[in-house]
């Protein structure tokens, strides 16, 4: 059957294109409507699907809105090939951009070697398109330089779970389960804005009596919901960490019993957090030592516990850590201090308790799981490791010798292009990179200097408006695909409406480029044949989806991975909501503390930039906002510099009118928002628009070589005129 042929009667359940949460919906053909916030559109009407458990029937206002594109005269529905005479794109035919586009990479790669051709994934991708691109990558191409821009978004929590648990799973147990802790602290993550559906489960959390603490520094719509907030400086969660884990150890808090048994390494973390005495950690992170304390009382149960029926037991404490903590120079050491937190605590493995991270992206999950990492293979698989090699070889039918090693990683993969041992062609599917990439002014000189841009995409972003070939894509509507969300959960995003013409899959564009460049195996264009095959390709690895198909999707409302096929005769594996409960995925089933020490960010405020800059994101935009923003329902002012009124007296900036951002990097240009909810200190862009990421600084963790896109230096101040 070709799941991405067929259109099914309406309604449709399927899932949202943006976020992690995907969230499930209907969308029924057919209907006409006056458009608006109803998710109403001519031939497409948006629906709530009640029965499935992660929203159960709620939406956001991007959800509502996600027909927005279809019919939109931004969306393309031709090739477009950059013309030499004029410089201009024109329309192409798809056999004659294809064409141009394998015949420039051969010319390339015969005179400069596999390695000039890089290419630049997403996480929104599909499991089946994230999965093709690398093997694309490997076996078509034959280069090592593939990446993608989930390594922007929650790569120092991968990491870090890595080190820890020997496992790299966002949420290691239902979302659902987060209503049913005692304690959950949120750092550094906006939930409330970024996924409203999740925020209920903070609701019924706090009315079954349980606390919530939001560390932000920003008072957001989530901080608004906390029992306790905490507004440290931006890049300074890591002491904070080793402030609470000073506090736990010195009033005996720390659960001895499950240190001894089922963790190891915590007279180091011990050591560690021994010179992190509240008042240290206040003069460093601006959090008062009283507020600390409160923190440590609510973890440590001295405080009642939900209901008050279960004082004489330690509170069920979850910490989910999300962007704010994770997108800095230290961001996987920042998150390795929370774990430790968490570890300490006894949490990880219990019940309604441990740690997770809130990965971002609609797919940021599964598209790390199946080898458009530049280090990873299908399966979540090293690609340094021989038997994984072997392994995946075999599937796809090629010699494990001739799949190329290790590339580089999201920022230096593009920040090496044009130089004079980079890339001088990039390949990109799904990643508007001139926005979304940090010390942006930079990297799109370099995507100016190539050979060869190609850039897949529904509209004319601003990355595929540099393109030499533009090539017009479907969107999540119009095929179908698995995405694996923030739980784990691997989910069938059904295809609801045809295609407009002149429109090709991604699978398409990869499969007719394989052929072109006379690749020495065939590449499937069926979505379902293509998850079989990443099935057989994970089995055995860490992300196991052998056990998991369309029709078991289907039936189960989601399959939780890891998901082994079962043996000929036996009763299939259940799929796995929760890890942890008896072992880690470590060689020896203990999870591993590691004691991190605090550097504090990259780039510190100086007299010449007085001020930190933080970014993040708005309700009604996503991500690089390529989509949101062309979509009228999600209309909004665009840009603005959020700042406090103190800062805004300094400079004499005015609410609403202009203000200058600027860093060593670059500067942008905004009105101003002043607002008391944000830390004096600092100045808050949202990354939606252009401008953001030219400020943006791109020091990168060593580990994760996540970029620090959360606090650099900057000054502001209001323009002449
Ligand atoms: Fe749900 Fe996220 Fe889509 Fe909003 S953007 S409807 S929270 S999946």
């Amino acid at each position: 059957m070709s799941w991405n042929r067929i259109v099914p009667p309406a309604p449709t359940q399927t899932h949202c294109p943006y976020c992690s949460l995907q969230c499930g919906m209907t969308i029924t053909r057919g209907a006409a409507g006056p458009g608006g916030s109803t998710g109403r559109r001519p031939g497409l009407e948006i629906g709530a699907w009640v029965d499935f458990p992660v929203n159960e029937g709620a939406l956001c206002r991007k959800g509502w809105a996600a027909g927005g594109l279809r019919g939109s005269r931004e969306r393309l529905t031709t090739p477009l090939v950059r013309d030499p005479g004029t410089g201009e794109l024109r329309a192409a035919g798809w056999d004659e951009a294809l064409d141009l586009v394998a015949g420039r990479i051969r010319v390339l790669q015969e005179a400069h070697g596999k390695d000039v051709v890089a290419v630049f994934g997403g996480g929104g991708l599909t499991n089946e398109k994230a999965y093709q691109l690398g093997k694309f990558a490997r076996v078509a191409l034959g280069t090592s330089q593939i990446d993608y821009n989930g390594r922007w978004c929650m790569s120092s929590a991968a990491s870090a779970g890595n080190q820890v648990f020997g496992i790299d799973r966002g949420l290691p147990f239902p979302l659902a389960d987060v209503e049913h802790a005692d304690v959950v602290v949120l750092v550094g993550s906006n939930l409330a804005e970024t996924m409203p559906p999740a925020a209920r489960h903070l609701d019924r959390l706090r009315e079954r009596g349980g606390r919530v603490v939001v560390i932000d520094p920003r008072l957001t719509p989530t901080g608004e919901r906390a029992d306790l907030f905490l507004q440290p400086v931006p890049g300074t969660d890591l002491a904070l960490a080793l402030g609470v884990l000073h506090l736990l150890d010195a009033r005996g808090a720390v659960d001895e019993a499950y240190v001894a048994a089922r963790t190891t390494g915590f007279d180091d973390v011990r050591r560690a957090a021994a010179a992190w005495w509240p008042e240290r950690v206040e003069r460093t992170t601006g959090v008062a030592a009283d507020e600390l304390r409160a923190l440590v009382t609510l973890l440590a149960g001295a405080a009642a516990s939900a209901g008050g029926e279960r004082s004489d037991r330690r509170p069920r404490v979850m910490v989910l850590t999300a962007r704010g903590a994770e997108q800095h120079a230290q961001g996987t050491a920042t998150v390795l201090a929370w774990i430790d937190v968490a570890l300490a605590l006894g949490m990880p493995g219990k019940p309604y308790a441990g740690y997770g991270c809130l990965t971002g992206q609609g797919n940021g999950q599964g598209g790390r799981e199946h080898g458009q990492k530049a280090d990873q293979l299908p399966g979540y698989r090293m690609i340094d490791d021989p038997a994984a090699r072997a392994h995946v070889a075999g599937v796809w039918g090629v010699p494990p010798e001739s799949l190329p090693g290790k590339g580089r990683s999201a920022y230096e993969l593009l920040d090496s292009l044009g130089q004079h041992d980079g890339g001088k062609a990039l390949l990109v599917l799904g990643s508007n990179i001139v926005v979304s990439a940090p010390n942006a002014t930079r990297i799109t000189r370099r995507l100016e200097s190539l050979d060869l841009l190609v850039v897949c995409d529904l509209v004319l972003s601003e990355t595929a408006a540099l393109a030499d070939v533009v090539l017009p894509v479907t969107q999540w509507a119009e095929e179908t695909g698995t995405m694996t969300n923030l739980e784990g959960r691997v989910v069938l995003r059904r295809q609801a409406l045809s295609p407009p013409d002149g429109v090709r899959s991604d699978l398409d564009v990869l499969a007719g480029l394989a052929e072109r460049l006379d690749a020495p195996i065939a590449f499937s264009t069926d979505p379902e044949e293509i998850f079989a095959e990443l099935g057989r390709a994970s089995a055995g690895g860490r992300a196991d989806y052998s056990g998991i198909s369309y029709a078991r999707i289907a039936d189960e409302k989601g399959v939780f991975w890891p998901c082994p096929s079962a043996p000929e005769g036996q009763a299939q594996h259940p799929g796995t909501p929760r890890l942890f409960a008896d072992s880690f995925a470590t060689p020896d089933g203990r999870a591993r503390f590691v004691a991190p020490e605090y550097a504090g960010p990259a780039e510190q405020p100086d007299p010449s930039y007085p001020v930190h800059l933080t970014t993040g994101r708005v309700l009604a935009q996503y991500q690089s906002g390529a989509q949101t923003r062309r979509i009228r329902d999600l209309a909004d002012d665009g840009a603005f510099v959020e700042l406090h009124p103190l800062l805004a007296d300094r400079i004499g900036a005015t609410d609403g009118r202009p203000v200058v951002v600027r860093t060593r990097r670059g500067e942008m240009r905004a009105p101003a928002r002043v607002v008391t909810t944000i830390r004096p200190d600092t100045v808050f862009v949202p990354f939606h628009w252009v401008g953001a990421n030219r400020l943006t600084n791109d020091a990168l963790d060593p580990v994760s070589r996540m970029p620090e896109f959360k606090v650099c230096a900057a000054q502001v101040l209001v323009p002449a005129s």
